[in-house]
């Protein structure tokens, strides 16, 4: 075959540039404009959020939430290390030292069981970060919080339009059960507006708060609703809205959610379904869904039996014109923070560094026919090479 099949290509919408237009001919460009009050509106009502405030990144919102969260210098927090790098610099950046804790054996989730073990007096909060959209076990994750008096900040980077029902029976969107939550609107995710992102407040004790530090650390949002007479300076803050720009660009993508979900379930759905047999029969993982979470479909994975299977995957595919990559390398045995992780082995989370693929998963791929069918020659391959 000649032509190559991408990893990744962002969809857009068609709309995208009408709304840009109106952006324009409204003519505030700043932030906190008539887009990033609609889109935050859509984002409280569909998914039963608490406030929520358009970032220009996850990563920024991350930052947002250890700010709120108080985080001092010697405060411990909670978090998987198979995560990006983003979720644990935001609360280096405050001075917290960070604790890992492995993932589960079935899913590249933290290990619910493995937290409580975790926790000591400086511990402030947990970071879940729901991988690929997948529902981390929050009944247990908000359990421990309460009993220990912990913040939970659900990293939901990549868990737009996902679900968890809890024990109660009660389906909750993902992002709306910790007391703050964080998404990313970048490129590579499923709702885009190529850097962009968001914080909710489900607590709300801090709404007030989360948006003096959002504007700067002024209370300017008041201003604008009339609430004061002049804005000042009454907070520490940073720039963290984005420019209507991009939240514009936001909308057109909001307004096709439900179609872009549904393009890529069914292409999810299509891999999980013709590949189980194969994989079976290659001793490599299928993604695991428990019974509590809901698929939104953000990534495709395989877990090869080991480091060479899923480099020798990764080699044919690239040989046949497939983009296919792995993941994350755990934040434990990064260079930056190798000599500062004082825990133990984490031999789940190093599973997934070394053997975990990933398959191109978006709108308008098209090649998915051909993928499925030169993974299945996989076994030729291999004899082929000895
Ligand atoms: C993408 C991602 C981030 C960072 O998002 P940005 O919007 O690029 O800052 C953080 N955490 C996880 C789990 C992610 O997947």
């Amino acid at each position: 075959m000649n032509n190559t099949i991408s990893f990744n290509r962002p969809y857009m919408t068609g709309r995208e540039t009408h709304y840009l237009y109106q952006a324009l001919e409204i003519g505030k460009l700043s932030g906190n404009g008539e887009f990033t009050k609609r889109c935050q509106e859509y984002f409280e009502k569909r998914y039963g959020f608490g406030k929520c405030l358009l970032t220009s990144s996850c990563t920024d919102a991350l930052e947002m939430s250890a700010l709120l969260c108080d985080i001092q210098p010697g405060d411990e927090v909670i978090m998987p290390s198979y995560t990006f790098v983003s979720t644990a610099n935001a609360f280096i950046l405050r001075g917290a030292k960070i604790v890992f804790a492995d993932s589960r054996a079935d899913q590249p989730n933290i290990d619910e069981d493995k937290i409580e073990a975790l926790i000591t007096e400086r511990t402030k909060a947990i970071v879940p970060v729901h991988y690929a959209g997948v529902a981390c076990n929050m009944d247990k994750i908000m359990a421990l919080a309460e009993r220990y008096g912990l913040f939970v900040i659900e990293d939901a980077a990549q868990a737009i339009d996902s679900y968890y029902t809890g024990q109660d029976g009660v389906k909750r969107a993902l992002g709306s059960i910790g007391h703050f939550a964080t998404f990313s609107f970048h490129e590579t995710k499923n709702i885009i507006s190529g850097e962009g992102g968001m914080l909710v407040i489900n607590d709300d004790r801090f709404r007030h708060r989360a948006e003096v530090i959002w504007e700067k650390g002024t209370n300017r949002s008041a201003f604008f609703r009339g609430e004061v007479d002049k804005y000042g300076w009454i907070d520490v803050g940073s720039s963290f809205l984005p420019s209507e720009i991009v939240a514009a660009f936001l909308w057109a993508q909001l307004e096709s959610l439900d179609d872009i979900q549904e393009r890529r379930r069914a292409h999810w759905r299509k891999y999980y379904h013709r590949l189980s047999a194969w994989a079976g029969q290659h001793g490599i993982g299928m993604p695991h869904l428990p019974e509590y979470a809901t698929n939104n479909a953000h990534i495709f994975y395989l877990i090869c039996e080991s480091g060479q299977q899923r480099d020798e995957l990764i080699g044919l595919l690239r040989e046949r014109g497939v983009q296919a990559v792995f993941h994350y390398l755990s934040l434990h045995r990064s260079p930056y923070y190798r000599d500062k992780h004082s825990g133990g082995e984490l031999p789940n989370t190093d599973r997934y560094s070394e053997a975990l693929l990933r398959l191109p998963l978006y709108y308008e791929l098209e090649g998915i026919d051909t993928i499925i069918t030169e993974l299945k020659t996989y076994k030729r391959y291999e004899k082929v090479a000895v």
